[in-house]
């Protein structure tokens, strides 16, 4: 018989529960012991949801009152000394000041799991650090499972992926130097398992997907052998599921088959191709978990097609196969139950975590009583795959054969930046130092009350509109009075970058309570691209025209990229997502055309998700960036040679991908800088960054007002690294959390350094910044300079791209 299992189940809960009740803790309005009962709750609920689908065993130590790497941390007892906590005595009140920080110290640093969404809190590691144990909620909650008298399976981060994934503030140090002390507390903990008849436990080791090298993969093979041997697993269990996740593990695959473990899980949504090399290096005995339902997309899964894949697999392996979810479902939204206003036909579409669940079900059927037994939700399984490939509202012939007829000049603009600049420079007529900002003004309660007034139906569209107009000119008054450039209109009518723009474009849906853990109680709510995206009609020309209309400085149009616009949805994946962007640009460019048209001379185009689609393994890198790339080109290469094009990124590594930023020939780069004191503009301006470009002066997550030396000190240090002809002044980000008193000030401020500084360039002789004048050949810097100018680079460098 096939079982069926999951990796993990969402935590926060179909409305958002745990969200609500640990907000409502840190406000001090409940108790603790309120929040405790709220996740007992959830935990109970996902429990029974997954008992009641049948699954051979449920997941235990999924859930976590903030993050699953915090919660690791807790159980491992390697809490950052800072705080000065005990770890055996740990309150949940502490946890969060580790997650949030405190008075005294700034919260731990939190980071992007792999390549999702999803945020952790990263281990703090020195020489010191101790693994002796910290509070039993793990095993409390494995206690709590067994009570119910469900069969449990706990769910552990590997103790590789943990190393991994930590960091350490000490230079130099060698965090596997902590192995066998991590292996240690895992013995620990795996022997409390075994206490309670455990018998499979599940280790997550998704660094094995990753290009890890050999000092980690050897780290593998001592953290098993000893974990294994030392707790004698192989006669009184629990045995050890391995698991893999988000790509190949492949590479590995023979390497970990000699590993004492007893079972692999590996993901076959997002590497189908691994099957046949598990199957190859898989030990006689061993337990091969296929990950087949998609845990990190909303698609129902095609039953039939996946049956194919696993028939084959089951008379192979017989009871030796588990069926799974690719990877936890912490990643998809609870339930479409609580989606009452979805277009009927869509939903129809869809497969939430519970309802993932439901398939995992048909599949053990059909695959263990044959597919009479799941006729019933086979047939379903296939009128949704049908009635989805052959939708009017997925496939639209014009969109298709518009993609068909783009040429690869679309992509460039008419001439090569030096060309351009000039153009630009005698049109828009700035001073040296131009100032802006990012986009976003403060989303005053006025404004958010406006927006929701009007989304209730309770103010009329022109009451509306007069609103938010009123909100416009607030913006350009202000940012006039303070001596800005380049002015912005402020967003006001914008919640979310991404949900505006979706909702004006064909192909994207919205649900109502599809929502999926960012970090800690903050969630978000990806839109849905269910076909062939097009702009029926302009969506922020009138906005821009207005705006324009009441400043003779230039105002700057403001669009979100096709690249972030596909990585913060849920994608279709019946097309590439390389098809998918492309669409999105040919919107965009169509915006950007019709802002040029409507007199907007400077179109700033974000992406500030750019980095986070690429892909977890280098070799993957090219081809991505050279889609992701040339999406954005296209989208913005439509204009004259006088219309600047802007774009934005922030808060990722940036540096090593910058001659694709490079290639993306905006006019002007903005990006984020402050927090690393212009570290990564050092990035940008060793590599010799061909365009011209603004760091961020200053960080826009603190109400602190920056003074003006501080700016000035950053904006000398961006002098020494960029050519001041070439360089930008702005926040690093969009000013949309922040208020409008601190948001006055610091413009100010930054404007007063700015003059200062103009004043000091225009009196010294020029050329104070270090250049490489002739950079070697073959060298980034002369990839980067060969492509700006049009004229081939090493095949190798993402910089070339065949547009
Ligand atoms: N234009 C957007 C804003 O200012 C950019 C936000 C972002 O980079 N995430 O809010
Ligand atoms: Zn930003």
């Amino acid at each position: 018989m096939a079982r069926t299992h999951i990796l993990g189940f969402p935590r926060i809960g179909a409305r958002r529960e745990l969200k609500f009740a640990q907000e409502a803790f840190w406000r001090g309005e409940t108790p603790e012991a309120a929040l405790r009962e709220t996740g007992t709750t959830l935990r109970r609920r996902h429990w029974q949801l997954q008992a009641d689908a049948g699954l051979a065993t449920v997941a235990a130590g999924d859930f976590a009152w903030y993050d699953q790497m915090l919660g690791l941390t807790a159980l491992l007892g390697a809490l950052p000394k800072r705080f000065g906590f005990d770890a055996a005595s740990l309150t949940l009140a502490q946890y969060y000041e580790l997650a949030r920080g405190n008075a005294a110290q700034p919260a731990m640093e939190m980071t992007k799991w792999f390549d999702t969404n999803y945020h952790y809190l990263v281990p703090e590691l020195d020489a010191d650090s101790t693994f002796d144990g910290g509070p039993t909620w793990f095993l409390d909650e494995v206690d709590e499972a067994l009570a119910l008298g469900l069969a449990t399976r706990p769910v552990l981060i590997g103790p590789v992926t943990y190393l991994y994934l930590s960091k350490s503030h000490v230079p130099g140090f060698d965090r596997l130097t902590l192995l066998p002390k991590v292996v240690q507390a895992y013995r620990r903990i795996l022997a409390q398992l075994r206490e309670r008849g455990i018998e499979w436990v599940q280790i997550d080791e998704p660094v094995l997907c990753l290009d890890i090298d050999a000092e980690w993969l050897d780290a593998i093979d001592r953290a098993y052998v000893d974990l294994v041997d030392l707790v004698d697993l192989a006669d009184a269990g629990p045995k050890v599921l391995l698991a893999t996740y988000f790509d190949t593990a492949a590479p590995h695959a023979a390497r970990a088959a000699a590993l004492p473990v007893h079972g692999f899980h590996v993901d076959l949504v997002r590497a189908p191709e691994q099957l046949e090399t598990w199957l190859q290096v898989l030990p006689a005995n061993a337990v091969l978990s296929a990950g087949v339902i998609d845990g990190r997309n909303i698609w129902r899964a095609d039953l039939r097609a996946v049956l194919a894949t696993l028939a084959p697999l089951h008379a192979q392996l017989g009871d030796r196969l588990w069926i799974a979810p690719s990877c936890s479902l912490l990643h998809v939204p609870v339930s479409l139950d609580a989606e009452q206003r979805l277009d009927p036909e869509l939903k129809s579409w869809l497969a939430f975590a519970t309802e993932k669940l439901e398939e995992l079900r048909t599949l053990a059927v059909a695959l263990n009583q044959g597919k009479a037994a799941a006729a019933t939700q086979l047939a379903a399984s296939d009128a949704a795959r049908e009635s989805r490939r052959t939708s009017r509202r997925v496939v639209n012939q014009r969109v298709q054969g518009r993609l068909a007829a783009v040429t690869a000049d679309m992509a460039d603009r008419a001439s090569a930046f030096d060309i351009r600049i000039e153009r630009q420079r005698e049109a828009l007529q700035l001073p040296a130092l131009p100032t802006t900002t990012i986009g976003s003004f403060p989303q005053t309660t006025a404004i958010r009350q406006t927006r929701a007034a009007y989304k209730r139906g309770e103010i009329g569209a022109l009451d509306y509109l007069q609103r938010i107009r009123g909100e416009i000119e607030l913006a350009v008054r202000k940012q006039e009075a303070l001596g800005i450039d380049v002015l912005v209109h402020g967003e006001a009518e914008r919640n979310d970058m991404v949900e505006y723009f979706g909702e004006q474009l064909c192909g994207y849906a919205f649900t109502e309570n599809g929502w999926v853990q960012s970090y800690g109680s903050r969630c978000v709510k990806p839109p849905v691209i269910y076909g062939d995206v097009y702009r029926p009609e302009p969506m922020t020309v009138d906005t821009a025209r207005y705006a324009q209309s009441l400043t003779d400085k230039p105002m700057k149009g403001m669009l979100t990229g096709p690249v972030t616009m596909l990585q913060w949805s849920f994608v279709r994946d019946d097309q590439p997502r390389a098809t998918t962007a492309r669409q999105l640009a040919l919107a965009i460019r169509d915006e950007v055309r019709d802002l040029e048209a409507a007199g907007i001379r400077i179109i700033q185009i974000d992406e500030p998700a750019l980095r986070e689609g690429l892909p977890l393994r280098r070799d993957d890198w090219t081809a991505y960036l050279e889609w992701a790339v040339n999406a954005f080109r296209l989208s913005a290469a439509g204009v004259s040679d006088q219309t600047q094009i802007h774009t934005h990124m922030c808060y990722a590594e940036f540096n090593d991908i910058l001659p694709a930023i490079a290639a993306m020939d905006a006019d002007v780069i903005t990006i984020e800088t402050s927090r690393s004191a212009m570290e990564l503009l050092e990035g940008f301006g060793e590599f010799d960054y061909p365009n011209e470009i603004g760091p961020g002066v200053y960080d826009i997550h603190s109400p602190r007002v920056p003074t003006v030396e501080a700016i000035t000190r950053l904006l000398e240090r961006a002098c020494e690294v960029i050519p001041p002809e070439r360089l930008w002044v702005n926040p690093d980000c969009g000013l949309k959390t922040r208020g409008w008193p601190e948001t006055e000030a610091a413009l100010a401020n930054m404007i007063t350094a700015t003059r200062q500084l103009r004043g000091k360039l225009a009196s010294q002789p020029p050329v104070t910044w270090k250049r490489v004048t002739q950079p070697a050949p073959g060298s980034a810097r002369s990839a980067a300079a060969a492509h700006a100018h049009g004229t081939a680079c090493d095949p190798n460098c993402a910089g070339q791209l065949s547009i």
